[in-house]
């Protein structure tokens, strides 16, 4: 993972994780047996998957599947199409998934998957092969009971579809809980599609009020325009903020003014890329971590806030709606420089939220409102925050250190209750 980094600064996720879970080890108490038994995978896969092109042609791609704990549930976790997907990488995320999980006391563990594919330059039809055979690879490992994928970067409720779709010919039943964020016709949750968004903005709007900033008027920048950043910019332009800068991986756009989100999300949808949008002036997607904002949200990948720019980025808040976007020694100069950042546990939860919703009332086959899910969202988080906040205020630690050390403790505690076997 380079893609945004300078040449002296490597993405390493896996070893950022690590680094933060020997700090709430060290906070906790803990020996080192407990940093050994979290530091390392339960359970991971590595798969071939041969896939036939439409042209004829034979490519074989690599994935992967990382189970990193089962102590509070079955494992729970993403599904990752990127070029850029290493078992380092897949390994840091499911760890994180775990520390997620347990920070807002959903009943999982945590996992992650990906394979090292660039979705762009496939057909529908390639990606569905794809996605089928990686899922018949890793279908002893997966399950309602055992691990429930949901969409990451580059893939999406289609590719659950197809999930669902080949586990479900193989167990000779359709079985709706064995994916998250499937399409509402086949079993998906009303409100789960903008839930990661959403949440991001609550935490957002807790931050700013914490920092006695008042929404209307304040500025943010988000980087990334998927799935996550999309909506996290018109909710935060919905509750008043100037959103005035975006990104994607193509380039940025920005204007002092606030930009015309709904008009950008016209623009998007035509063109596939934030780059070319009439209503703004473009900028190097760089510089847009690096703006003078109340409110900076990272969204797109892992590692972009490194020692390389920390000292650089003059937001007053970040709220992490990717996952890993700050490394350690960028989290020190941030303290050091009073940011507040919201760490990825905690403000980009509101997906696994509405996925632990959905399988709920999969499993249940009673299917809940969009009002009902929202509500329940909007609790979820806010206690979420108030915990964390009270906890790091205790402690006299940053956000990020007091959610780790709250999900590390957790995790533990069922370990230990559980016991070693044999
Ligand atoms: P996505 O594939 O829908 O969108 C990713 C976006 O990031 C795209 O707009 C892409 O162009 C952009 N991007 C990629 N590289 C970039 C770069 N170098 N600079 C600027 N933009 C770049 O993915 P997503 O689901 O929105 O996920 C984004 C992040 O949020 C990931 O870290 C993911 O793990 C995390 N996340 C996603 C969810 C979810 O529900 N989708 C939940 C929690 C966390």
């Amino acid at each position: 993972m380079t893609t945004l980094l300078s040449p002296d600064v490597e993405a390493n996720p896996l070893e950022d994780a690590r680094t933060q879970l020997a700090s709430a080890i060290e906070l906790l108490g803990y020996d080192d047996g407990i940093y050994q038994m979290l530091a390392t995978p339960r359970r991971e896969v590595t798969v071939t998957i041969p896939l036939r092109r439409d042209d004829g042609t034979v490519e074989v791609l690599v994935g992967h599947r990382v189970q990193h704990n089962f102590s509070r549930g079955p494992a729970k976790g993403g599904l990752r199409y990127s070029p850029d997907v290493t078992l380092d990488e897949v390994r840091a995320l499911a760890m994180w998934m775990t520390w997620k999980c347990a920070l807002l006391d959903v009943p999982y563990g945590g996992a992650k998957g990906g394979v090292r594919i660039d979705p762009r330059h496939y057909s529908q039809a390639e990606l569905e092969r794809v996605t089928r055979r990686y899922t018949s690879e890793i279908s002893p490992l997966i399950g309602p009971e055992r691990d429930i994928p949901a969409p990451d970067i580059g893939t999406d409720e289609r590719t659950m579809a197809w999930m669902m779709d080949t586990y479900s010919v193989q167990t000779g039943h359709t079985v709706l809980g064995v994916a998250t964020g499937k399409p509402i016709a086949l079993g998906g949750s009303l409100g789960r599609a903008t839930a990661t968004s959403r949440g991001v903005v609550h935490i957002a709007l807790a931050a700013l009020a914490d920092r006695g900033i008042v929404p209307a008027g304040a500025t943010a920048a988000v980087q990334g325009f998927g799935k996550v950043g999309r909506y996290a910019a018109r909710f935060l332009a919905e509750a008043g903020l100037r959103v005035i800068a975006v990104s994607d991986q193509y380039g940025g756009v920005a204007d002092e003014a606030g930009l015309d989100v709904p008009a950008l999300e016209a623009h998007v949808d035509a063109t596939g890329s934030v780059v070319g949008f009439a209503g703004g002036d473009a900028i190097d997607g760089n510089d847009l971590l690096e703006l003078p904002v109340d409110l900076l949200v990272p969204a797109a990948v892992e590692g972009v806030i490194h020692r390389g720019n920390a000292h650089r980025i003059q937001a007053r808040i970040i709220v992490e709606g990717a996952n890993g976007p700050t490394t350690p020694e960028a989290d020190a100069v941030l303290a050091a420089n009073g940011c507040l950042v919201a760490p990825d546990i905690l403000a980009n939860a509101g997906g696994v939220i509405v996925s632990y919703f959905e399988w709920v009332q999969a499993n249940q086959a009673y299917w809940w409102s969009a009002d009902e899910v929202e509500l329940r969202l909007a609790e979820r988080m806010g206690q979420a925050w108030e915990s964390v906040s009270a906890h790091a205020a205790r402690l006299g630690v940053p956000l990020r250190a007091a959610a780790t050390a709250l999900a590390v403790e957790r995790v533990a505690q069922a370990h230990l209750l559980r016991g070693l076997y044999p």
